[in-house]
């Protein structure tokens, strides 16, 4: 049977997806996700099984649980018990899964436009048609227009930790042979991490336990001393989206452990044999500096996917944001057809309108004094309060609270201590346009697939009875579910045995390896399988038995 072709290309369309269940009155409508990671999960696990024809197009066939993967690296968790197979996840929903890349979507004609080589290696495409387009294809490295990447490593899937471990393990094999001279030596065991946020942090303190604990046991002949690790990081601290106490914190631990952290750096390039970058001194002179490497890894934050990049320029004007795709606070896409697409995860960001919040909280404070809004005067405490407001809401704007303060008196023009209204709707605006990116996590990924499949069983319960009462063109989101609202539940960090936690409003805290698992299974409850759980308490247990696995 061949396909109809069709659709402004006149590809074959991939109907051979949709159940055609004859006993059901109504057609389901079909659901197509982009994406089989966190977002996508998540919306899958809490999806009600018969009210959706459900379709999960991805290039990977398995979801990845990406916290752990730094410890992968180095042989601490098996590569295997990190994945969980898509199909198995789907069978819950009776859903399908085509195994390819989404290339472009024809939001008029409710089109995804699928590619993916044949059997032949020959590239196909065809469209895939939805009803609900929910687009979770999560993020790419960032290049940051560096140059000599193809000498660096990075971490974003399975098979980058899999080429990750076995070059640390042949670089310590090298260094072991009696014809390595000692400067090609301390090359091979120069291990450079280019990015100071949570995952190379992670990287760096997970090699950092393989080289202390396993590494007299089986490689005596090498010399702790000639092994060396590094960090290069652009700003003043690591983890510096994190709480100062938890930075504070990573920075001493690494200090202690001599690990070397090189703040106000940035890299200009990477060679086969060496790093080039330069450091700001603290006189403000920049010198370039350069460290030999025997490994690279590259983790300097997320850029959007290259279908994330199309989709935002052909939305033009309502898509403004240059590094995410801007949804509504219902998560729908803007500029696309009202209801028929939403953006979740790394890949979207939320214009969640700050101002507005604060307004409605300025608001009340003034009802609370007994005075009209417009007549508020604001005083610096009471700005103190209202930004404490806004970090509770807008976590992502920790790391701009001191700038919150600083604002208060650069926007008091007439230099009178307190804000008039005018005065604050400027600041207002301002915050707005620096605010609006929710943080890159798998937290916020799965509270959004979560939200959306508790927000996508509501509608197949309701529609039938809304579109009866003819409020067709009416907005059925906005009219059957809240808005999305995330939760901050706090972000850690994995460092030499120790965990940080950053709980948001000023909240942190450091724990023994027991407070990693402990945090870490609220994702493990939530997201993975029985079967994925059981096998990382096996590597766990195999590890404290017999120390890692170093084959490769
Ligand atoms: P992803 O989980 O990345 O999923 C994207 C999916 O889309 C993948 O299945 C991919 O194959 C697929 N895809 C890509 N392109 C296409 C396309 N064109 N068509 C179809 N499908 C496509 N977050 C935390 O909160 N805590 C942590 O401890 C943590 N540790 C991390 C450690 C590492 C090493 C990494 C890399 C990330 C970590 N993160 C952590 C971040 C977290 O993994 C991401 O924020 C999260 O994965 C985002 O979920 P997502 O669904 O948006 O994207
Ligand atoms: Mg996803
Ligand atoms: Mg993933
Ligand atoms: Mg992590
Ligand atoms: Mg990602």
């Amino acid at each position: 049977l061949q396909p109809r072709r069709g659709g402004p290309k006149n590809l074959p369309i991939a109907e051979v997806y949709i159940d055609d269940d004859e006993t059901k009155a109504k057609a389901k409508p079909r659901l197509v996700i982009l994406g089989g990671g966190w977002g996508g999960v998540a919306l899958l696990k809490d999806l009600n099984p018969d009210d959706y024809n459900v379709t999960v197009i991805s290039p990977a066939n398995y979801f990845l649980f990406t916290p752990m993967l730094p410890s992968a690296t180095v042989g601490t968790l098996e590569l295997r018990s990190l994945v969980e197979p898509i199909r198995r996840i789907l069978s819950r929903v009776n859903g399908h899964f085509i195994r390819a890349k989404a290339e472009d979507v024809e939001f008029s004609h409710k089109l995804v436009e699928v590619s993916q080589l044949d059997h032949k290696g020959k590239e196909v495409r065809f469209y895939v048609p939805y009803d609900k387009l929910v687009i979770a294809v999560g993020s790419a490295t960032n290049p940051h227009g560096v140059k000599g990447l193809e000498n660096a490593f990075f971490l974003k899937d399975i098979n980058d930790a899999r080429m990750i471990r076995n070059k640390v393990i042949q670089n310590l094999e090298l260094a072991c042979l009696p014809t390595t001279s000692d400067d090609e030596r301390k090359r091979l065991l120069s291990f450079v991490v280019s990015g100071g946020g949570p995952t190379g942090v992670e990287f760096a303190a997970e090699l950092y336990d393989l080289l202390n604990e396993d590494l007299t046991r089986h490689f005596p002949r090498l010399l702790r001393n000639e092994i060396s690790v590094h960090i290069i990081q652009s700003r003043g601290h690591i983890l510096n989206t994190y709480d100062e106490t938890v930075s504070k914190y990573a920075e001493e631990r690494f200090a202690r452990d001599q690990v070397e952290v090189l703040t106000n750096s940035r890299v200009k390039e990477v060679l086969p044999d060496k790093i080039i970058f330069s450091q700001k001194q603290e006189d403000g002179s920049v010198i370039t500096k350069e460290l030999p490497i025997g490994f690279c890894l590259w983790s300097t934050g997320v850029s959007p996917t290259a279908l994330s990049q199309k989709l935002a320029k052909k939305l033009g004007d309502s898509q403004t944001n240059r590094h995410a795709l801007e949804t509504d606070t219902h998560l729908r896409l803007n500029g696309a057809p009202l209801g028929d697409v939403y953006a979740i995860g790394d890949c979207s960001t939320v214009q969640n309108n700050v101002a507005d919040s604060i307004v409605s909280f300025l608001r009340k404070l003034a009802w609370s004094r007994g005075i009209e809004p417009e007549t508020l005067q604001l005083h610096f405490s009471d700005w103190r309060t209202v930004a404490q407001d806004v970090k509770k809401r807008f976590p992502q704007a920790v790391s701009h609270l001191k700038r919150l303060d600083k604002l208060f008196f650069e926007f008091d023009k007439d230099q009178s201590g307190t804000l008039d209204f005018g005065e604050l709707r400027e600041l207002l605006n301002q915050i707005d346009n620096k605010l609006t990116s929710l943080p890159a996590t798998a937290q916020r990924a799965h509270q959004q697939g979560q939200y959306l499949a508790h927000k996508f069983n509501k509608m197949a319960k309701i529609s039938d009875a809304m579109l009866a009462n003819d409020i067709r063109d009416g907005d059925l989101d906005a009219a059957v579910y809240k808005a999305f609202e995330y939760r901050h539940l706090g972000s850690l960090a994995y460092i030499g045995n120790s965990a940080v936690f950053d709980l948001g409003e000023g909240w942190s805290m450091a724990g023994g390896l027991w407070a990693v698992y402990a945090w870490r299974s609220v994702y493990f409850a939530q997201s993975v399988s029985f079967r994925t759980r059981s096998l990382m308490a096996m590597d766990w247990m195999k590890r404290g038995l017999f120390g890692r696995d170093l084959v490769a």
